[in-house]
């Protein structure tokens, strides 16, 4: 009654409300909750103040929460187009977090203002659901999310979180994502290596390397000292995702308890070091890999490939001589290609840095500028490397990451795929000839 008083703001009388709220309860037979909307919708209010949702920290939350309000930080935000009973929509999902923990949220209605990462917003009226064992925030048709000042809430430090409710979610590496926390990881630990790193001012030591399951490989940072030692096959009960420019990451800290396994469980190191080939299409659902492989065609050279300058100061490539930090200075010649590649199922940026462009252009560095003083103009090795790259299949390896451009990877080594066109063709046409 009151709330429908507040929402409406004096706008109409208690009798009026009284009477029309019996008529939708006892007449029409609508819930209470449906009948304080329609009353409020009726006479021109906003539904969505009658919210009485109950305020929660992320770590409070369970799955099945009707209507809870929350302030958090906006960690990631992504766009996708899924398919709800036959009609396309846009719906909005990535990562929030508070001081308490990160969870996974999806938007599935048009929010009334864009949503960036480092934003702070005040939900009301967000239910909740279960997802692989993981509670996942929703924003419905009944959520209203407002902004608030940057300072309105601390940010999430990981390592310094409640302990972990329920038991840890077994998950693959390549099905880790940002944002899950108290998974099970079981994989081997490829290798190891104690680090000091500073925080909040203070040294602390973190065990980092890199470990894998079949599925894939991964970064890590143990916060404790769990004695790890390279080779050896381990359970993780406990771990957090965090991602680094994309590629998911997993950590862990006094929190998680450490199995050590038979050895054998797990393909041995040599199998599991090598780089898995994946698809680019899996790649941007994950936002990123360490250390894959991708096949596919280069289709075109971006802007800024060949023999460019960089600001000896900061490595910034030049335009026309100037850095956008340092003004007009003597640049330094590099080569460098930054190629769209596609391998049918996406396209991502490749980078191949200056060694990797010598190799592909069968030239070194020094030749390069010599050709371009000839020629008095850059643009003839960007041209050869166009001859030499675009249209061709090639193999590259590298860690892929991404940001509001796409994917992008770092190659790390590459080969270009001879596809000898007459030789297919000749042996096409001999096995017709031997079956006709
Ligand atoms: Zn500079």
């Amino acid at each position: 009654m009151h709330d429908i008083t507040r929402a409406l703001g004096d706008k109409v009388s208690e009798q009026e409300i009284e009477r029309e709220l019996s008529s939708y309860l006892n007449v029409y037979r609508v819930s209470l909750d449906t009948a304080k909307r329609s009353i409020v919708k009726k006479h021109g209010g906003n539904p969505a103040t009658l919210a009485v949702g109950v305020s929660k920290t992320l770590r409070e939350l369970v799955p099945g929460e009707q209507s809870v309000n929350l302030l958090v930080r906006i960690v990631s935000v992504n766009e996708k187009d899924v398919t709800v009973e036959g009609e396309t929509k846009r719906i909005l999902y990535g990562i929030l977090g508070d001081p308490t923990t990160t969870i996974p949220f999806t938007a599935w209605e048009p929010l009334p203002m864009t949503l960036a990462k480092g934003d702070i917003v005040r939900v009301q009226n967000a239910y909740s659901k279960e997802y692989r064992g993981q509670v996942q925030v929703n924003f419905g048709f009944r959520t209203v999310v407002a902004k608030e000042a940057a300072d309105a809430l601390p940010e999430y430090k990981p390592g310094t979180g409640a302990p972990y409710l329920g038991k840890p979610t077994p998950v693959r590496v390549v099905d880790l994502r940002e944002g899950a926390s108290n998974v099970q990881v079981t994989a081997r630990i490829l290798s190891v290596e104690r680090r000091e790193v500073e925080v909040d001012g203070t040294p602390k030591a973190v065990f980092s390397g890199i470990l894998a399951d079949e599925t894939g490989k991964t970064q890590f940072s143990a916060w404790k000292d769990f004695g790890l030692a390279d080779g050896e096959v381990i359970r993780i009960d406990g771990a957090y995702v965090k991602s680094w420019r994309g590629i998911p990451q997993i950590s862990f800290d006094e929190r998680a308890t450490i199995t050590r396994l038979k050895p054998d469980l797990l393909p041995p190191l040599d199998v599991l070091s090598a780089s898995p080939r994946m698809w680019i299409e899996d790649l941007a659902e994950r936002g990123g890999a360490a250390d894959v492989t991708v096949r596919g065609i280069l289709i075109d050279l971006r802007e800024g490939s060949g023999l460019v300058y960089r600001c000896p100061e900061c490595r910034r490539v030049l335009r026309k001589g100037v850095c956008r930090l340092h003004g007009e200075v003597k640049g330094e010649p590099d080569l460098r290609v930054k190629a769209v590649l596609d391998d049918g199922s996406g396209a991502l940026t490749a980078v191949f840095d200056r060694e990797l462009t010598e190799a592909l252009l069968d030239k070194t560095l020094d030749a390069c500028i010599e050709a371009a003083r000839d020629a008095m103009s850059t643009d003839v090795v960007r041209d050869e490397l166009a001859d030499v790259l675009v249209a061709q299949p090639i193999e590259v390896r590298g860690d892929v990451t991404s940001d509001d451009y796409g994917l992008m990877m770092i190659v790390a080594s590459a080969k270009m795929l001879k596809v000898d066109v007459q030789t297919e063709a000749r042996e096409m046409l001999e096995g017709l000839e031997g079956s006709a």
